[in-house]
């Protein structure tokens, strides 16, 4: 086996979700205090300043505390590469999160044991389970007082129709927070504060059968245990590494990543319930990391501004296949020619490195001179590809925009234009008025207050936004139709996206039904294609 196949088998490339304070950061810091990437966790912490130790992030994310971005970050776990994609914790975002998890081979939900799945951010961990990659479930804070256990997994398995599968089971939470029971070995693994969590400490393990346990836990709490676990065996689904690799089934773990509690046994174990880098589709069938030899990626994210000195703008990718080195030229396919990769970077612990050599499963990003589409492949293979797409969410709210002074039209133009080849908007125009309006889509709210700040302050053009009252928009699939003759309900608005491809919007579900009732051989679409 060649050593670069080698290196693709002990990537581990999964993304890390959560609601904004479920405790990613800290978690993430953990894994790489036992990776070894970073020598003291909480050195780099009191929070703001440990946010914008670890990716640089907008303005905007400083002022109101999510972070908009993601970022990636690589470290090395007892034989593994593990590459972690961080994502945004804000539900208007999870476009973001969505792609970011394409270029992710499983997912870490990270919930907060006292608030279940919270309302805000059920459709990011929706956005999860559509991807039907596999879910770790890390229940976190358990050393403060959390939900009834039963009712958290409850909440996972309606909230996202996924089936859970407890690997460990808390026995008490907060300050009666005494361990996790491992199902497995039925052993308890003892809770024990470890300098605040600071360091790694020693995991003390007792077996359940160990007389000496009655003196470290109370008889009321064991008694509890017994009881649930039960119950548990009874009534959850059994470990099932085929249903978890589908996606079907999410592996549920208890602990405290302030204090490093259970954070070690989650790593482990998620280790070897995933997988090494897997093949992926391509319009010439799958592309097997672990056969094909040639270099591929795909874009699935751009990402502008990070360094404030100069405008730049970065393409992360995905290394799908072979190997890359710094400078490589390789095949752009939707720019349809060869082009050079430099500056490549990556996130190491908390420095931004360049990078030399990097393998199938890892991310980069590379300098973007502005050519990159989200969803494009790069190939060095003689034999041409391209990697399926990434599909774009339907927006649900509309605004039209406008620059304030008419003298600066270009830049407008221009930076809208950008912010749009990001993905963090999309752009429509009207039909039949000319260019003169613009129409601005986005998932979420927030989104229009990025567009509005980073107008003002990356391309200096003051915008006028009139938030219209649509929440529904659908892409007329058929070739051949005359958008001038489709009737529509008096609330429909029909406008173009920037490809002439007519689209129609719609304030309610009941004007679709409408107008498609009107529209004999009508075909709506609820997702565009790039
Ligand atoms: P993020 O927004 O999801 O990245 O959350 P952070 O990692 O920044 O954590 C939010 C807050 O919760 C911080 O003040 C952390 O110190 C705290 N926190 C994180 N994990 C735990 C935990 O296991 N127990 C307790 N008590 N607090 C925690």
């Amino acid at each position: 086996m060649s050593n670069i196949t080698n290196e693709i088998k002990k990537r581990r490339t999964f993304a890390i979700i959560s609601h904004p304070d479920a405790g990613k950061t800290t978690l993430t810091e953990k894994f790489l205090l036992y990776g070894g990437a970073i020598n003291q966790a909480g050195s780099v912490k009191g929070k703001a300043t440990a946010k914008h130790a670890v990716s640089d992030w907008m303005e905007i994310e400083k002022e109101r505390g999510i972070s908009v971005t993601s970022s990636v970050l690589q470290f090395n776990y007892d034989g593994y590469c593990i590459n972690i994609l961080d994502t945004p914790g804000h539900q208007d975002f999870s476009e973001d999160t969505y792609r970011t998890l394409m270029a992710a081979d499983s997912a870490v939900m990270v919930i907060d044991a006292s608030k279940g799945v919270e309302a805000q951010t059920r459709k990011l961990f929706k956005v999860c389970v559509m991807r039907h990659i596999p879910i770790f479930t890390f229940i976190n804070k358990m050393d403060r007082e959390a939900r009834d256990t039963f009712e958290l997994l409850d909440d996972i398995e309606k909230e996202l129709g996924i089936a859970t599968c407890p690997v460990n089971w808390p026995i008490g939470s907060g300050k009666a927070f005494k361990g996790v029971y491992d199902r497995e070995h039925r052993e308890i693994e003892l809770f024990s504060d470890t300098q605040k969590g600071t360091k790694m400490g020693e995991v003390k393990k007792i077996s359940l059968d160990d007389p000496e346990l009655s003196t470290l836990i109370e008889e009321d709490a064991l008694s509890l245990l017994e009881e649930e676990v039960e119950l548990l065996d009874g009534a959850s689904a059994e470990f099932d590494q085929e249903l978890v690799s589908k996606g079907e089934l999410s592996p549920v773990f208890f602990g405290s990543a302030l204090t490093n509690f259970g954070v070690e046994t989650f790593l482990q174990h998620f280790l070897s319930m995933t997988s090494s880098p897997l093949p992926r589709k391509s319009d010439k069938g799958e592309i097997d990391p672990m056969t094909e030899k040639d270099f591929s990626a795909f874009v699935f994210k751009i990402q502008a501004n990070m360094n404030k000195a100069h405008r730049d703008r970065i393409a992360f990718m995905r290394i799908c296949s072979g190997e890359f080195e710094a400078g490589m030229e390789v095949y752009h396919m939707q720019g349809g020619r060869k082009v050079r990769l430099s500056q490549p970077q990556q996130m190491m612990a908390s420095e931004r490195k360049m990078v030399e050599k990097a393998c199938g499963g890892d991310i980069i990003g590379v300098f973007d001179p502005g050519i990159f589409s989200i969803g494009d492949t790069l190939t060095t293979s003689a034999e041409r590809f391209c990697y399926e797409g990434i599909p774009t969410f339907a927006p649900e709210h509309f605004a039209r925009v406008r620059q304030v002074d008419t003298m600066k039209r270009k830049q407008f133009i221009k930076g809208i234009n950008q912010i749009a080849q990001e993905g963090a908007i999309q752009i429509f125009q009207e039909y039949n008025t000319g260019m003169e309006e613009i129409i601005v889509g986005v998932v979420g709210v927030l989104q229009f207050d990025v567009l509005k700040y980073r107008l003002e302050n990356e391309y200096n053009v003051e915008i006028r936004m009139d938030q219209l009252p649509y929440e529904h928009i659908r892409w007329i699939e058929n070739t051949d139709i005359d958008l001038d003759k489709v009737i529509g309900t008096s609330d429909m608005k029909k406008i173009k996206d920037l490809k002439d491809r007519p689209l129609l919007l719609f304030v309610n579900s009941w004007s679709i039904r409408m107008t498609l009732d009107r529209n004999e051989g009508l075909v709506l679409s609820e997702f565009g294609r790039s």
